[in-house]
């Protein structure tokens, strides 16, 4: 249920609207929008009787969300949600790229390639410092060490780090370093995670399960916003399809499906979809083209010797590439988005 106050409503109006709810067993999430500000109301399992609230002052409507995910949807907020990171606006209109390499491997790696990225006019770092991999024989990542890399190569560069955290044990220490805190694509249905992150101050950036549909995503961004933190942002990342000839299937098609669902700012990572760097580009391209507010692409300065995803990660000066494309796309994607390049 949304409650929509009228634009004069006072604040004490507004407390006593969401005092009325809470003695109806039900919790309140105040949004405030442009003109006026509107009450999500979650915590029934059955359709709530609004007749109590309907008939208090300030009260301009109530109406009935339809769908299951509720802080998520577009009926709950019609405007999009827009998350400042220092500098950058994710979801503001304007296209950005979060780059890095798969794991941050050593201090060098990671200098070496902050700065060529920085360079290129990438908005933020990425790189596990925790990683989440099929096989437990294969490379789990430097660990605290690695946030360690993290922050020292933040305080160089000035770029914000985009870091996973995979699993609650974890999340306290990544949580301080990053400024926005991945949750890898095996973790959206791991809901005790889904919850603290919900309680975290920190933005968070949910992947897709590769297994995943529309509305068990959007569920799963349920849970984060429940909790309290409303700053999250969805990453498509490939499903898994009988395709013989990528790693995994980039779904394209979620991307509008998620804007017309959705307030959340969504993004997508073509790296580990495609799963071998020379199609990286192109996915790229689709993703922005299809409407995607950014890309999120692994990177690294030697990748045929990374630790994890040399195949899919791009070279430097192929992601010089890809953002001067992104250059040249920024005022058609503009006119798409129906605004001022
Ligand atoms: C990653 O971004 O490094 C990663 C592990 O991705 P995913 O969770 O989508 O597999
Ligand atoms: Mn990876």
């Amino acid at each position: 249920m949304l409650i929509v106050m009228k634009a004069d409503a006072t604040p004490q109006q507004l407390d006593s609207v969401c005092a009325m709810v809470r003695t109806l067993g039900l919790t309140p999430h105040p949004i405030p929008g442009p003109t006026r500000v509107a009450i999500g109301v979650t915590g029934n399992t059955q359709p709530v009787d609004a007749e109590p609230i309907r008939g208090l002052a300030g009260v301009m409507e109530v109406i009935r969300v339809t769908q299951p995910y509720k802080l998520t949807s577009r009926e709950m907020k019609p405007d999009d949600t827009v998350i400042r990171v220092g500098e950058v606006e994710i979801g503001g209109g304007v296209p950005f790229v979060i780059a890095g390499p798969c794991s941050v491997e050593s201090r060098e790696q990671m200098s070496k390639t902050a700065a060529a990225l920085r360079e290129q006019g990438a908005a933020m770092l990425r790189g596990g410092a925790y990683k989440p991999r099929s096989s437990p024989y294969s490379f789990q990542g430097l660990g605290e060490e690695g946030l360690t890399i993290l922050r020292e190569v933040r305080a160089a560069t000035h770029l914000p780090v985009v870091t996973e955290a995979v699993g609650t044990e974890v999340f306290d220490a990544v949580e301080e370093t990053a400024d926005i805190v991945q949750i890898g694509s095996r973790n959206m249905a791991n809901f005790p995670l889904l919850k603290r992150a919900g309680q975290s101050r920190r933005p968070v950036l949910l992947k897709r399960l590769m297994s995943a549909t529309l509305e068990e995503f959007l569920l799963a961004a349920e849970y984060i916003m429940s909790e309290g933190n409303r700053q999250v942002m969805l990453c498509e990342r490939g499903i898994r399809t009988f395709s013989d000839h990528s790693r995994y299937t980039l779904d394209i098609n979620i991307v509008p499906e998620l804007k017309r669902r959705s307030h959340l700012p969504v993004l997508v990572d073509p790296s580990h979809a495609a799963g071998r760097r020379d199609s990286v580009i192109p996915l790229a391209r689709a993703a922005l083209a299809a409407g995607a507010d950014g890309i999120m692409v692994e990177v690294h300065p030697d990748p045929d010797r990374a630790l994890s995803d040399g195949a899919q990660s791009l070279t430097i000066p192929m992601f010089a590439e890809l953002m001067a494309e992104i250059e040249i796309m920024r005022p058609v994607l503009a006119r798409a988005a129906g605004r001022k390049a």
